[in-house]
């Protein structure tokens, strides 16, 4: 057949990400337009975007101002590099998102996703640490069930091994500290599990394996979210920082997912008081409409760069469309909205009643754990009868379909619900969570 036979509704040329292609493309789940908090499907259903698109379009869908200011951009300037030459928004956006994080957080390089904003920030602790004279810091430390996209830095330190088994080593000299999620001391906790801050000393035997004068960084999300909704007990991220400071070993925050309001701060960053070195964004920065990525990076980082001759690069790293105009435009008018309609604290005024109404679940079948932080939650369930083999909880927002869960879905069996929209509060998406578990039970 010629490839315009095939017609323009064939759907096998797109080779889906993080999709079971097959099975998808035999029962195909459009989404053809979206509005607040509603996608509509090409069947005419009107779907609850309860997990915010990819945990994120942290303002809703089809925001007036960001679609207005990305179609004022692409007019104006469509496109502008950032090798050697800059736009103004760029700089704006920077200085913006740079006092909206406590200091030393005070510098910004930008990616153009999560995945990329990870590496970006493995490299720059890399250079870092050669910088200031001392080469030999090049170990990466990661956590167990964490996820930090699929770059293969990301899946280096990341620790799902179904992100890592196919592509050999990746990176080498990556270790690994044990994940925080202990359901036999934490079962049920609303917010920070009280049981768990040794986990941090993992870190210490780390450093007693390979030595701080072989390691560069630690990378961890503070919540970690894809992997099913972990929450750090209470002083654990403060220990961990505790413990790089003494070792001279840079700490980066995963804040792909955390940041920009989800918590009810605007990032965890404040939400725990913890200020690591380097916190890798994305996802909320521009609400999802335009992809965009953003390091953070502490002066005392930035500054090491600084010192050689002016007419030098400093670091040789960047994207075709790092700081893209009309990504930054998107951003500029999402911190607006974010301003205008207060909802970087938006989900700790919803928090309570997101925490009561998730705990109302317990005691269905086969709910063995509800957590839950912010505007984040999980109920874990038991390990599917017949695929028991399968006890990672992949991350993704599985209940996507208003109204029914697919019941062969194993993945709908560990946990239901990721994350409400933190637009507004709503209840269906609560009780939604809730007929997923009965139909499952
Ligand atoms: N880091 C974290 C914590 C994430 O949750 C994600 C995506 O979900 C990523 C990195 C990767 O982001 P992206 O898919 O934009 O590359």
């Amino acid at each position: 057949m010629s490839k315009t036979a095939m017609g323009t509704n064939n759907l096998d040329a797109f080779w889906m990400p993080f999709t079971a292609n097959k099975q998808f493309k035999q029962n195909p789940r459009l989404l053809v337009s979206a509005k607040d908090m509603h996608y509509k499907s090409h069947d005419g259903r009107e779907i609850l975007d309860g997990t915010a698109g990819l945990w994120c379009c942290n303002a809703g869908h089809g925001r007036p101002k960001i679609v207005e200011a990305v179609q004022k951009q692409v007019a104006e300037l469509d496109y502008a590099p950032a090798f050697q030459m800059g736009h103004p928004k760029a700089f704006e956006l920077a200085a913006r998102l740079a006092a909206m994080l406590p200091s030393p957080l005070d510098h910004v390089f930008f990616t153009n996703s999560g995945s990329e904003s990870v590496d970006t920030a493995l490299k720059i602790a890399l250079a870092y640490h050669r910088a200031k004279g001392n080469g030999t810091k090049v170990k990466l430390i990661g956590r167990e069930r964490g996820y930090h996209g699929v770059g293969f830095g990301g899946i280096s330190v990341g620790g799902i091994s179904g992100n890592r088994k196919t592509f050999g080593n990746a990176l080498s000299g990556i270790d690994h500290i044990r994940h925080t999620h202990d359901l036999a001391r934490n079962a049920y906790t609303r917010g920070e599990p009280e049981y768990g801050v040794e986990f941090a000393d993992d870190l210490e035997k780390v450093i007693a394996l390979h030595d701080a004068s072989n390691i560069a960084a630690v990378i961890v999300e503070p919540v970690a979210g894809s992997t099913g909704v972990l929450i750090p007990p209470k002083g654990y991220l403060k220990r961990l920082r505790e413990i790089c400071t003494k070792h001279d070993i840079l700490l980066i925050f995963d804040e792909v997912i955390t940041g920009f309001g989800r918590l009810g701060a605007p990032f965890a960053v404040d939400y725990f008081g913890v200020v690591p070195d380097l916190v890798t964004t994305a996802k909320g920065i521009t609400s999802g409409v335009i992809p965009m990525g953003a390091v953070f990076a502490s002066s005392d980082i930035y500054q090491a760069f600084m010192n050689g001759p002016e007419n030098l690069i400093e670091l040789f790293h960047g994207y075709t469309y790092s700081g893209h105009p009309v990504a930054c435009a998107a951003a500029l008018a999402t911190l607006d909205t974010y301003e205008e309609e207060g909802l970087l604290t938006r989900a700790s005024e919803l928090s309570d009643y997101w925490e009561n109404a998730l705990h109302a679940l317990k005691g269905l079948p086969n709910v063995i754990d509800i957590r839950n932080l912010g505007l984040i939650g999980a109920i874990e369930l038991q390990t599917h009868r017949r695929r028991p083999d399968k006890t990672g909880i992949p991350g993704f927002p599985q209940c996507i379909r208003k109204g029914r869960a697919d019941p062969h879905d194993w993945r709908h069996h560990r946990l239901v619900s990721a994350s409400d929209n933190q637009q507004r509060t709503d209840r269906s998406s609560v009780r939604y969570a809730r007929r997923c578990v009965e139909e499952l039970g």
